[in-house]
């Protein structure tokens, strides 16, 4: 491995980039002097901010309102803005700077022009492993080996044994404002007393019933005495008014909308994440917290689960599954048994196992 700095690519999606966001601290373990940079849409740079293995960013404008956060923000306070504009600006800040070692981590025509645009340096491409998983949608009869999780590959990318411990690199970016933003919802619970559920995703298939979640949520607070926090982002899909009916009267404190540094301030004190297959799954190992995954239309098999020790994932066989690659905005059957038929008590006996370890802790 080179001891140059080394870009790591990652343009989107939020979940792929908080997972890609691991790499700089790989790099940093197994090249102590190395410098790194990370290279991604303007709309996560806030997500990126405080990283402390990152030594710089180069942002590609995608015109979101996000980008305004850091154009002209003079108390941005996050690693240097070495780039920003189209791809041409950023293969003229990766030579600025000096990179020689190119890891490309999202294998799009995107990332195959910028790392031609860079020329002479060094590239290292992480495995795409899309036909794999068209292959488990598309081609069930064929058996095809499951794809390892995601950071395991990273390490080895990066140069450290598979198993290697994970640095939670969000806590340590995590700001007084950040928590700020949290307090409200973090009021009257204690550190490692209360789990934080993740009831958004974009995609219909792959959202649990929110029935599901308060059922399971309240198993949890009687057997593990973890007080729930239901928690959505701005602008993701969850119905915030189903959740605050079946919460019902004196229990709307439970529903909180955070932005993604305010629920990671929130969910890096909590005992668990328990979370569709969305990106807040990924804030688990991002913070250092064991995380439960509920997979519908899609399945831990693509890579995107069980990131950490102690993760978990719960789930029931259909022979449908998984029916795509990202999900749906609808079950191609009508019934979305992946989802209604995942009772809570299914994900109960596979959650108590990760819940003993939190409690021996
Ligand atoms: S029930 Fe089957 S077909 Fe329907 S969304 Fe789930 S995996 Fe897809």
């Amino acid at each position: 491995m080179s001891r140059g700095p080394v870009a790591v690519v990652r343009f989107s999606s939020l979940g792929d980039v908080l997972l890609a966001a691991h790499v700089p601290s790989f790099l940093k373990r197994a090249i102590p002097d190395a410098a790194t940079l990370f290279v991604t849409k303007g709309r996560y740079a806030t997500v990126l901010a405080g990283h402390p293995d990152l030594d710089g960013l180069l942002l590609l404008d995608d015109g979101s309102s996000a980008d305004d956060a850091v154009r002209a923000d003079d108390a941005w306070t996050g690693p240097p803005i070495l780039a920003r504009g189209a791809l041409p600006d950023l293969a003229a800040g990766l030579r600025a700077a000096g990179a020689d070692t190119v890891m490309d981590l999202h294998g799009n025509l995107r990332s195959a022009a910028l790392r031609r645009a860079v020329g002479g340096a060094r590239v290292v491409r992480a495995p795409k492993h899309g036909l794999r998983r068209r292959l488990m949608v598309h081609a069930k009869w064929i058996h095809t080996r499951p794809v390892p999780p995601l950071l395991r590959s990273y390490r080895s990318l990066a140069g450290l044994p598979p198993d290697a411990s994970l640095r939670p690199w969000l806590r340590d970016a995590i700001t007084a404002e950040d928590r700020a933003r949290a307090a409200d919802a973090r009021s009257s619970l204690a550190p490692g007393g209360f789990a934080v559920y993740g009831v958004g995703a974009r995609w219909a298939t792959k959202r649990w019933p929110l029935r599901h979640f308060v059922a399971l949520a309240r198993a949890v607070e009687r057997e593990a005495g973890l007080a729930p926090r239901f928690a959505l982002t701005p602008g993701e899909p969850g119905t915030e008014a189903a959740l605050d009916a079946l919460l019902g009267a004196g229990f709307a404190h439970e529903a909180v909308t955070l932005d993604l540094r305010a629920l990671a301030a929130l969910a890096s004190d909590a005992a668990v994440l328990v979370s569709n297959d969305s990106a807040v799954l990924h804030l688990g190992p991002a913070l250092g917290v064991p995380a439960f995954g509920l997979f519908g239309s899609t399945v831990p098999a693509f890579g995107f689960a069980r990131q950490g020790p102690r993760d978990a994932v719960g789930e029931i066989p259909l022979p449908c599954r998984p029916c795509g690659v990202h999900g749906r905005d609808r079950c191609p059957l009508g019934h979305h048994a992946c989802m209604e038929s995942l009772t809570p008590e299914i994900a109960l006996d596979t959650l108590r196992p990760l819940l003993a370890t939190v409690a021996a802790a």
